[in-house]
Order: C-alpha cells, then structure tokens, then sequence
C-alpha cells in the first residue's frame, strides 16, 4: 500500500494508473476503521481495479460543541486494516494541506436541498463541510466510482445529489449497514460505549425495527408510530435528537401513499450522538 500526503503526487500516480485503463475507487474515512468501513472497501473493489481510501478528521463538518478534538484518531491501526484488505492508495493529508488559509477562508460547495432536514438541521453547517471535503478529495483522486456507507443515509444522499447537479464523472455506491451482533450499527463513536452500554444501546435498531414492522403490516399513522418510539427510547436513557419516518427519495414527511420509506433517527446515548435508520420499499 502506497501511503501519500501530498495531493499533487496522489493525483499525478493515479492519473498514470487512469491513461493506462484502470478504474479507480473511492473510499473516503475519518479513520477508525471497523468492519463497516472495510466492507465499503470490498465494495468498492468489486466495481474497480484501484482501490483509493482517504483518512482525514475533516475540521469543516463539525459544529463548535462537537466531537473533533475527541474524535478517535488511530492511524497505525488503521493503516495496518487498509493494507490487509489490499487497498492499493492510502492519502492521510493534513488541515495544512487541505486548508492553507484555515477552514473558514476556504472556498466551498453547498447543496441547495436536502441538507436543512435530519442530521442537517440539527448540525448547521456540517453538510457543507461535508460536500466541500469530499469535492476536494474527489478533485485529487477523480474516481470512476466512491462508496458511501447508507448508514450516513442523508450523507450519501447529499454527495449522490452533489454529484449530479455538478454533472461530476463519478458513479456513488451506496453500502448496506454493517452492524454488531446485537444489531447497533457499527459506528467510531461506539468507542465511547462500554461493552454493557453497547448492548443497551442496541434498542435503537430494535426500535426501528418495530416501527417498520407496524407500517408494513399497514399502520400509516406515523405521527403516533414517531411518539411510541421516542417514548420508548426516552424510558431508556437516550436523548432523541431526532426520529422521522420520511421519503427515502428528498427525506419529507411520508404520508401514507409512499412507497419508499426511511426511518431515521438521532439520539445521544450517554455521551455519543448515535444515528441508524432503515429503508422500507412497500
Ligand atoms: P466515517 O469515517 O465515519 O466518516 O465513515 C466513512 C464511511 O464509512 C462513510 O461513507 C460512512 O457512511 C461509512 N460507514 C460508517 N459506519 C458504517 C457502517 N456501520 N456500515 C456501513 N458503512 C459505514
């Protein structure tokens, strides 16, 4: 595995690999990499012959009260995960090099839709960060194809509609969920869960789980579905910060005549801000 700083030199490799026919793939990170990542890598590898991966904790998509310094940064580990999965380009910049003048002097990319509802309304600002870092990346490495995890749901919404609008030459994947035994989504900031907690916190799914089964069997009353949830998950220590039940195609309220549905939810279980959230194609 070829590990790389430099922009420039990442850019000028895999423009080699492109003219000699290869297609490239895409898989950007925060880091702290657990299965859920990798299997975006084995994705990834199935729709190309090059496979790219990115570790940057990008400052731009975190609110002033969030996680950043905190965030857990384990690059030897994780270098060592990439290697064994055969990734053949690792790219590890700094905020230097990715934002000489500093994160608010830069210049960004917002998407117009979709960003103010579910996670982007309840952190402003963070998809921006988010659309910028990743046009950014896109720039540098120009993938035939990137791999977006649907456990970010509105995320990889945000880049496929980004993607679009800007008429970018790049297919998104979007990747199944990989969750641990009890059901909790895979997450870095599961980190800050004790093993008991991890368990315990498994009741998000679980709960999900329930609401999609009652609107499967025909229940569109999903005002009262959205209030059994909270409650339930309120009488069980989290903090919900969001659950809608909304249209998986531009994340509005669904009404009963939707046939593509997501669940989402947000909630703080102690001191992570946990999200996961279900499609349901009726
Ligand atoms: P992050 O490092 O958290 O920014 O995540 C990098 C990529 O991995 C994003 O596309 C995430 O959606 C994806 N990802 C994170 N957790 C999971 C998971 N449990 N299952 C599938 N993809 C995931």
């Amino acid at each position: 595995m070829n590990i790389i700083q430099d922009p420039l030199l990442l850019q000028n490799e895999l423009l080699k690999l492109k003219r000699r026919g290869k297609k490239i793939g895409f898989v950007p990170t925060m880091g702290n990499l657990h299965e859920g990542h990798l299997s975006l890598v084995e994705l990834a590898r199935q729709h190309s012959d090059i496979i790219v991966s990115s570790i940057f904790v990008n400052p731009m998509q975190f609110g002033p009260n969030e996680d950043y310094d905190n965030y857990p940064r384990t690059l030897e580990a994780d270098k060592n995960k990439l290697k064994q999965c055969n990734v053949d380009f690792l790219f590890t910049p700094t905020n230097e090099i990715i934002y000489p003048f500093g994160k608010e002097q830069h210049t960004s990319v917002e998407l117009n839709r979709l960003t103010n509802k579910l996670c982007g309304a309840k952190r402003p600002g963070h998809f921006k960060g988010v659309t910028t870092i990743v046009n950014i990346l896109f720039n540098i490495v120009q993938p035939d194809i990137a791999v977006f995890g649907k456990k970010d749901y509105q995320q990889f919404l945000v880049i496929q509609s980004m993607v679009n609008d800007l008429m970018m030459p790049i297919k998104i994947i979007g990747a199944e969920i990989k969750r641990e035994k009890n059901g909790l989504a895979l997450s870095s900031r599961n980190q800050y869960l004790t093993e008991a907690q991890k368990d315990s916190a498994s009741l998000l799914q679980q709960t999900i789980k329930e609401i999609a089964e009652n609107i499967k069997q025909g229940d569109s009353s999903y005002s009262e579905l959205i209030e059994k949830a909270k409650h339930a998950l309120l009488n069980n220590n989290f903090k919900v910060d969001y659950f809608e039940i909304v249209r998986q195609s531009d994340l509005e309220a669904a009404s009963p005549s939707d046939k593509a549905i997501l669940i989402a939810v947000a909630a703080w279980y102690g001191s992570p801000r946990l999200i996961d959230n279900l499609e349901i194609n009726l």
